[in-house]
């Protein structure tokens, strides 16, 4: 896939000015900041191949995306695991579908020929997948030509994973795991200019600067859903990683390509708790306001339609009917089926008096998964020396302009192991480091934060949302500028206070190359679309290399 290389948002380097001589530190071969199926995986790798590693975490173990996600694990199993007619092509194919020929072909089939075997390392670290006559259970989502989604627990399938990982590293000599720890800023050799050798990262733990230094380091901090008003994504997701690749350097691609998810449960004053696809692959149904199923309308795949059509479908009907949702129909799944293969949608949806054996669920889509990310090879090695990215922070091109359901932990899964391994082989201690900045201003005081927050995801919604037009586009662009600018500039002391400055530059990032992408094409849809696919992936850094 050809990539243009374009000048981002201007920022400073550093969030925070600070001198490493100054500062207590601690050392290892390999860091590893987050803590999600792809961070997991990496200090897994990287300490079997025999590296000392230290995890940076910004919450506890359950504090991530991996740990909501429900639907599952796309992968096509070894012969003797599964079910008839499925084969890895099959799922190269349903890839590619999706992501509206934006995917880069070789890297999706590199990856998903990988799907075996990462099942295997996860089934290794006594991950527990449900089974059926002692054969794992397998089921279908959008967009799949067959059963081949693993699942945990009916729909708890992210929690099991994040135990089974989270236990194995704490019985491992080798890794070190620090919870509340806020990544700041990516540690290059070369101080103040971006573009250097990463040696490790500025952080924030108990009212104190640290810097953990290692011979390599994996990003794999995750999404940021969190950027818009409605999202499926728990309250970290800022796209710290993005931001912090960004201002030190690191190509970043395809950041215009945000997935809405079509079904989250739309209730007044509840959160947009997640409807996975996986109950539409058992047989729900959704219907608008007349109470008429509609999908057929749009796709001929209906309901299991890839989900970028499923959304806009969606909210064709909302538009012409003027109700703020539509109707997801499971009642004809049956009582025992929906408790027992969705607990966790029965019990979410029971708590507004809601029961799905016998009622519709209101659904709306939500921002859900950011295709794109800091660009790597099929490896999880990014433009800067050093420095290797996994899961949703990055971007292999397996996505391209949409991702297929459940595409995504598979990927946290591979490339965390893939790039665990390589940062072990490269890494080492990091040797003396001396970089320092110089601090800037303190930030405005009394400043509210959580006001400015909420104002930035109101607007991402309205004019960088699953509807885009270039006059929208543009002003988004320079308002989140400004702010940057403005009222968010100078130095904060807090978490809250860095994350708003991370939101408002990917926020920033964002609108720019959905304002670059002038037509429409999977999960970024133009309402002023010019006709033809610009087969190209395009790419930001304001240094370019
Ligand atoms: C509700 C929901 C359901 C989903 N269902 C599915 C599904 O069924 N199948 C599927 O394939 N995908 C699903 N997804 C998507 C999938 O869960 C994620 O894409 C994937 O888990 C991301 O893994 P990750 O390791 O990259 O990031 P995460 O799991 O989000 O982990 C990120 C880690 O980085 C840490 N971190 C972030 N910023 C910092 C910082 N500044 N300093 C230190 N640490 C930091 C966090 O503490 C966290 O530990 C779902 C997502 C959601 C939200």
């Amino acid at each position: 896939m050809p990539a243009e290389l374009a000048p981002g948002p201007v920022c400073p380097r550093h969030l925070v000015g600070f001198d490493l001589r100054r500062r207590p530190h601690l050392e290892a071969d390999v860091l590893v900041l987050g803590g999600g199926v792809a961070g997991m995986c990496a200090a897994l790798a990287a300490a079997e191949s025999g590296a000392e590693v230290l995890v940076l975490l910004k919450g506890g173990s359950d504090e991530c995306n991996t740990a909501w996600a429900q639907g599952g694990v796309a992968a096509v199993l070894k012969d003797d695991e599964r079910e008839g007619g499925d084969d890895v092509e099959h799922h190269v194919r349903d890839t590619l579908v999706a992501g509206a020929g934006l995917c880069d072909e070789t890297v999706v089939r590199d990856i998903l020929i990988g799907g075996a075997d990462a099942i295997g390392f996860l089934r290794q670290h006594g991950c527990r997948f449900d089974l059926d006559a002692g054969r794992i259970m397998l089921s279908r989502e959008g967009g799949h030509s067959a059963r081949r989604i693993l699942h945990s627990g009916g729909d708890a399938t992210g929690a099991e994973v994040v135990r089974s990982l989270h236990a194995a590293a704490a019985a491992h000599p080798r890794i070190t795991l620090v919870e509340n720890a806020f990544a700041i800023d990516l540690i290059t050799a070369d101080g103040q200019a971006p573009g250097g050798r990463v040696n490790g990262v500025l952080y924030h733990r108990r009212e104190e600067l640290f810097a953990a230094l290692a011979g390599a380091t994996v990003l794999a901090t995750g999404g940021c859903g969190r950027v818009w008003r409605e999202t499926t994504n728990p309250p970290g997701a800022t796209g710290d990683g993005l931001a912090m690749a960004y201002r030190a350097g690191a190509v970043l691609g395809d950041l215009e390509f945000m997935q809405f998810h079509p079904t989250t449960l739309y209730i007044a004053g509840g959160a947009r708790h997640l409807i996975t696809e996986a109950i539409r692959g058992e047989g729900a149904v959704l219907k608008n306001h007349a109470g008429e199923r509609f999908m057929a309308k749009y796709h001929p795949d209906a309901e299991l339609a890839p989900r970028d059509v499923v959304t806009r479908g969606i909210i064709s009907e909302i538009r012409a009917s003027g109700f703020p949702h539509v109707w997801l129909d499971a009642t004809h799944l049956g009582d025992a089926f929906l408790r027992s293969r969705f607990p966790a949608i029965h019990q979410a949806c029971d708590r507004f008096g809601i029961d799905i054996a016998t009622q519709w669920m209101p659904v709306h889509p939500s921002a859900h998964y950011h295709c794109g990310g800091v660009v790597t090879d099929a490896n999880g090695a990014t433009s800067l020396a050093s420095l290797w990215a996994a899961g949703e922070v990055g971007c292999t091109g397996l996505h391209g302009a949409n991702r297929l359901a459940s595409n995504s932990i598979l990927e946290g899964l591979v490339l965390g192991v893939r790039a665990g391994r390589a940062a072990a082989q490269a890494g080492g201690q990091p040797g003396r480091v001396r970089t320092a900045a110089a601090k800037a201003d303190p930030a405005p005081e009394g400043l509210d934060v959580p006001d400015l927050v909420r104002s930035l995801r109101h607007q991402m919604w309205r004019q960088v949302g699953i509807e885009r037009n270039a006059k929208e586009l543009t002003l988004a662009a320079r308002t989140f500028s400004f702010w940057l600018g403005h009222q968010a500039r100078g130095e904060f002391r807090e978490r809250a206070g860095w994350e708003l400055q991370n939101q408002l530059l990917v926020a920033s990032l964002v609108a720019q190359a959905a304002r670059r992408r002038a037509g429409s094409v999977g999960t970024h849809t133009r309402t002023d679309a010019q006709p033809g696919l610009a087969a190209v992936r395009y790419c930001v850094n304001k240094e370019s290399p």
